[in-house]
């Protein structure tokens, strides 16, 4: 058995340490280290001075994700991850946190003195958030192969730039990225600690929970075509009204989510002519459908699909659907949210289990087959990409001991199935 001796392991150096990078990285308006941009990698350097301090190897690859690898017994590698990135006018938390906690926890295991029964590495992923270009995950699905650089060829940000051109001075070609993948060659189980960024956790008054694994994501645009009118001279029976289509498709997909457990959104909707003195001859609206589980999410699908067929004939007007962008749902390994629940009980006295909304770069390494597993910590509001996004430090502090549990059993199953 590997010797656990949490004693070593300090929390409050983590939370210590969050403030530390805030105060280097942020300004009024919150955390600005954006990726690619001098504010990133000022973060990147005082991250790596923290690391230098351990006995690990810092290197970094062609994607531009940091991984610092501390050698163990047995090549089987547990990866612990987060990226240092943050959307402009960030909180403090959203993704250093996962990275800081890492980083304590590799403190602990090089503690011991001994080289740990695995090898251990933490990684920084390279622009996680897309703030700059709109695509986010680009270290994780490089790695992953989800990755397609001729499409991120195409991308500018705002000033015109070209994301090729932005990522070069990174060290970063292109071309090359997909090269990362062998990083994952020995990976055997990954860890990701993320706030929660949602009001699950705060409104069961619970500070952690186990998370099953991340939203499969079905989006569409929607077209209701009626017929332009007068609103004064046309009588209620005789309108072609595609408003009527929007209304009433919205309220179906509320009662389909509700039904299913899952969340839809109607997030946009357009009108034409769109003007105070006419009924409306073309309505669009957007439509994101969530689930954890990939047939259940057909199923919401399907039946939103048949709703806005049932009510483009109750409304007398014409609907057709384009898709926008889908991503299957990636669920964990079952048996490291056993010992991620396990590991949550043992700190906080009680644990919970959910589903993530948002995509992580945990989906990423999912989706490139390694065992997978997240914690969330509770979110104050549910409030995050934010400058207000926060959370207790007590639960900051209970997460840090519960990454540290996690990763002692994670190891052990890991050496168990090698
Ligand atoms: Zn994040």
């Amino acid at each position: 058995m590997p010797r656990y001796n949490p004693a070593m392991l300090q929390p409050q150096r983590t939370i210590a340490e969050l403030k530390e990078l805030r105060e280097l990285t942020g300004d009024a308006d919150g955390a600005q280290r954006v990726a690619f941009t001098p504010t990133w990698v000022t973060a990147r350097r005082w991250l790596r001075e923290k690391l230098s301090h351990l006995p690990v190897v810092v290197h970094r690859d062609e994607a531009g994700n940091v991984w610092a690898t501390l050698k163990g017994v047995s090549d089987k590698e547990l990866l612990i991850g987060g990226h240092i990135d943050s959307v402009p006018n960030g909180g403090w938390l959203d993704g250093c946190l996962n990275v800081l906690a890492g980083l304590e926890v590799l403190r602990r295991i090089a503690s011991e003195g001994t080289p740990p029964a695995v090898t251990v590495r933490l990684v920084d992923w390279c622009d996680e958030e897309g703030a700059r270009f709109g695509r986010s995950l680009f270290g994780s699905s490089a790695v992953s192969g989800a990755f397609d650089p001729g499409e991120l060829r195409k991308l500018k940000d705002r000033d015109g730039v070209a994301l090729p051109d932005a990522v070069k001075p990174h060290g970063i070609d292109l071309d090359r990225a997909t090269e990362a993948r062998k990083e994952l060659k020995n990976a055997a189980a990954y860890l990701e600690l993320h706030i929660e960024q949602g009001p699950v956790l705060e409104s069961k008054q619970l500070p952690m929970g186990a998370v099953l694994g991340t939203f499969g994501v079905e989006r569409h645009a929607i077209k209701f075509t009626g017929q332009a009118a007068h609103s004064g001279s046309t009588p209620m029976a005789h309108r072609r009204d595609a408003l009527g289509g929007v209304s009433k498709l919205h309220m179906a997909v509320r009662d389909i989510a509700m039904k299913h457990g899952g969340v839809c959104t109607v997030g946009k909707v357009t009108t034409e002519p769109g003007i105070v003195t006419a009924v409306v001859g073309e309505a669009e609206m957007t439509l994101d459908q969530r689930h954890l589980d990939p047939n259940v999410l057909a199923a919401m699908y399907k039946e939103a699909r048949d709703a806005s067929e049932r009510i483009a004939k109750e409304e007398k007007i014409d609907v057709a659907w384009r898709k926008i962008w889908q991503i299957q749902p990636f669920p964990f390994h079952p048996d490291l949210i056993d010992m991620a629940d396990q590991s949550i009980k043992e700190v906080c006295g009680v644990s919970h289990r959910l589903p993530s909304g948002p995509l992580h770069d945990a989906a990423e390494v999912c989706r490139a087959g390694v065992p997978t597993v997240m914690l969330f910590v509770q979110s104050l509001r549910g409030i995050s990409h934010n400058k207000i996004e926060d959370t207790k430090e007590e639960h900051l502090e209970m997460s840090v001991r519960a990454l540290d549990r996690l990763a002692t059993k994670a190891m052990e199953w890991v050496t168990r199935r090698a």
